[in-house]
């Protein structure tokens, strides 16, 4: 049976050193981290997700302003708070959560924010830095970074001769976990829809991680035994009892009999995600100290 990753304790474990850090940080600098989280609309599951990014940064000694704005609100009005906040120096991470209502180009917003301030690393700058191996001014996408964090924490060693696998290619998945993994010298394969004999490809991964949102889609026989598992998905699907349940991309009972570790959906990957928010605004507040963050 596998070892299984247990997102909720490595994500505890992040944000106690970033409280930690934060109040160091406040202590010798007087800079208090900043985030500002910028909704658009009543999108009940936003709600609960900028709710819980609110309440995370406060635990961490975050200063933490959140602008709900209502659905009508122009994609003018929207640019013209984003570069507000781009020139408040409290504010050390912006996050617009998206979806944005139809009127609003998404991508034209993320690229309004300034790339220092980026903490969700969607902005070309971010992007090509990653791209091109530049992490230590970088902002790393969160849940590709938690992913990552959760692999090194399970491997404990370099990844260098090790072969990954990666279903899905979204650029706010898939793609920057590849990038992550080449950059940790995996050697590293990108699988899509159009991908051939997915199960064969699978079946010679050292590390497989799937993002492609489709439920329990990866069975325990595409699992090379042995192998460390990341499950991305969060897939919502009714149960026995005709509640909810929430599944990743793999068929979790299947496929931890045969890895050597694995993420469990939830309480894997999830938790990682809001954790390295929280990192990625810890880092833009100690570079705009003149601070060198850590790795
Ligand atoms: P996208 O829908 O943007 O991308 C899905 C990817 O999966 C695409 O590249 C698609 O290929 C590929 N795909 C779809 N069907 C298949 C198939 N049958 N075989 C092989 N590949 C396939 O999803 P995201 O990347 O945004 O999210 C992926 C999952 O991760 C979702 O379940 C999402 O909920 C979850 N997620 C979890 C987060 C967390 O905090 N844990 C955060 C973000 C996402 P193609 O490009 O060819 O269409």
């Amino acid at each position: 049976m596998a070892t299984v990753i247990d997102g909720k304790a490595v994500a505890a474990d992040v944000l106690a050193t970033i409280k930690a850090a934060s109040q160091r940080l406040t202590a010798e600098t007087g800079v208090v981290p900043g985030i500002a989280v910028v909704i658009v609309g009543h999108d009940p599951a936003s709600q609960v997700y900028v709710a819980s990014k609110g309440k995370k940064a406060k635990e961490c000694g975050f200063n933490s302003i959140e602008h709900a704005l209502p659905s009508e609100t122009t994609e003018k009005e929207l640019v013209a708070l984003v570069e507000k906040l781009n020139a408040d120096p409290a504010v050390h991470g912006i996050l617009v959560q998206l979806p944005l209502p139809d009127h609003i180009d998404s991508g034209s917003i993320i690229q309004t924010i300034a790339p220092e301030k980026d903490v969700d690393g969607f902005h070309f700058i971010n992007v090509g830095k990653l791209g091109t191996g530049e992490l230590d001014t970088a902002f790393v996408p969160c849940t590709p970074a938690g992913s990552m964090l959760l692999i090194e924490r399970a491997l404990g060693r370099d990844l260098s001769g090790l072969t990954a696998v990666v279903v899905g290619r979204s650029n706010i998945v898939g793609k920057p976990i590849a990038n992550l993994l080449l950059n940790a010298n995996a050697t590293v394969t990108i699988a899509h829809s159009r991908t051939k004999d997915l199960p064969a490809l699978c079946r010679s991964a050292d590390i497989l991680v799937a993002a492609v949102g489709r439920p329990e889609m990866i069975k325990g026989d595409w699992v090379k035994p042995g192998a460390t598992v990341i499950d991305v998905g969060i897939n919502r699907i009714a149960g026995g009892d005709g509640r909810a349940r929430l599944v990743g991309d793999v068929a979790y009972a299947e496929a931890e009999a045969r890895a050597g570790a694995i993420t469990p959906v939830p309480g894997g990957v999830g938790p990682m995600t809001i954790a390295l928010l929280m990192a990625n605004t810890l880092t833009s507040a100690r570079r705009a100290a003149g601070q060198t963050p850590p790795p």
